[in-house]
């Protein structure tokens, strides 16, 4: 089968290798499905460590193809999603509940063979079942919809609140959406691209702020009154976090989010975010949201087909994976 392998540092590349097989507890997928994520650059980089050789790709969707021996709660033809981060429930961060924090976390697509390929075997406890029918373009997206749920968690909206979004790449643009699914009353997205901020107003933003036309966040805070009571930083760039963390109200929340690369600090001032009482949250990765995740995209609340900008086969995600996103780029899919 063709499988798009990581071999080394900066070398990727379409292959063909043996189909896998389901081994013990596992179920083999057909992947129909797979999103190409701004992570993927980053190993392809060096700058997230991943197995070598690998094949890359961790949100993905496709239909069980065959079932391993004791596996239970699937027959074969089932359209499912796949929760790519299998923790060890063995550490302390595991009995506490909290498996995105797992000190021997082995992700599909980062340390085992993922989904940008014809097929990938799996874990059956990691996949989670779809409607069929579903169309698997939006299954691919449970996986980076659970990421953004697990924000939304920390984040606490209330229903009329205040939410301010910072970075209109794909994720903040469903952080959008979540925002006034969870009922915001205003949502605030702030990013450079012209194009996207239209979209978010499409998709539900009260109003778009562009970084370039001035001060960012006293533009917020005259929109929102008193300064928002929720921040979500999507951009992963200094300048966003510390943006962020003064257009919060006094006692308000900032989630960080986005992933600024290892090793670079940012000046805060501590007094501030001490007598404001502002909450600093992070959220990484996907503790026990993959299920609601794939339950939201089954019942169509979100708007997807508008954040797919690219469909590929496998012979493209070497070239798009090792260059920087192309302007315009939201989200790319590869279907196998
Ligand atoms: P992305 O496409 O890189 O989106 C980030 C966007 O932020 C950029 O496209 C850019 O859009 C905007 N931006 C850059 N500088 C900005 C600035 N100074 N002010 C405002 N906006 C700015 O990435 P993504 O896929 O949407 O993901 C967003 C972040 O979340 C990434 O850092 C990603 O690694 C991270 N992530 C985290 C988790 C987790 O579990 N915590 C999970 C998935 C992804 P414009 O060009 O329009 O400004």
């Amino acid at each position: 089968m063709r499988a798009v392998r990581l071999e080394a540092l900066g070398a990727l590349a379409m292959r063909e290798i043996p189909r896998p097989t389901a081994g013990a507890g596992e179920i083999l997928v057909r992947v129909l499905a797979a999103g190409i994520c701004g992570s993927d650059r980053h190993m392809f980089r060096g700058e997230y460590p991943t197995g070598r050789p690998v094949t890359l790709g961790h949100e993905f969707c496709g239909v069980v193809e065959a079932v391993g021996a004791s596996v239970t709660g699937f027959d074969g033809g089932e359209l499912v999603t796949v929760d790519p981060n299998i923790a060890c429930n063995a550490c302390r961060a595991c009995h506490e509940g909290r498996p995105n924090l797992c000190d021997n976390l082995l992700a599909i697509g980062v340390f085992r063979d993922g989904g940008f390929a014809e097929f990938v075997a799996v874990p059956a406890l990691q996949a989670h079942l779809l409607p069929p029918g579903l169309d698997p373009v939006h299954g691919a997206f449970s996986e980076p919809l659970a990421c953004c749920l697990h924000a939304l968690d920390v984040a606490r909206i209330v229903p009329g609140g205040s939410v301010a979004i910072l970075g209109g790449g794909v994720i903040g643009l469903l952080m959008v959406q979540l925002a006034r699914v969870a009922g915001a009353g205003e949502v605030f997205l702030v990013t450079r691209q012209e194009a996207r901020r239209a979209l978010a107003m499409e998709l539900g933003a009260t109003a778009t702020v562009d970084p370039a036309s001035g001060d960012v966040v006293a533009s917020v805070r005259r929109m929102s009154g008193q300064g928002v009571d929720v921040v979500l930083e999507c951009a992963g760039v200094p300048e966003t976090l510390q943006q962020g963390l003064k257009m919060l109200r006094k006692g308000g929340t900032l989630v960080l989010f986005g992933v600024t690369p290892d090793g670079v600090a940012v000046p805060v001032r501590p007094f501030d975010l001490l007598v404001n009482e502002i909450r600093l949250e992070a959220a990484y990765l996907n503790p026990h949201t993959h299920a609601r995740a794939a339950a939201m995209v089954a019942s169509g609340v979100l708007e997807l087909d508008r954040l797919v900008t690219h469909q590929v086969g496998l012979d493209a995600v070497a070239a798009i994976v090792g260059a920087p996103p192309q302007p315009g780029e939201i989200k790319v899919i590869v279907t196998p």
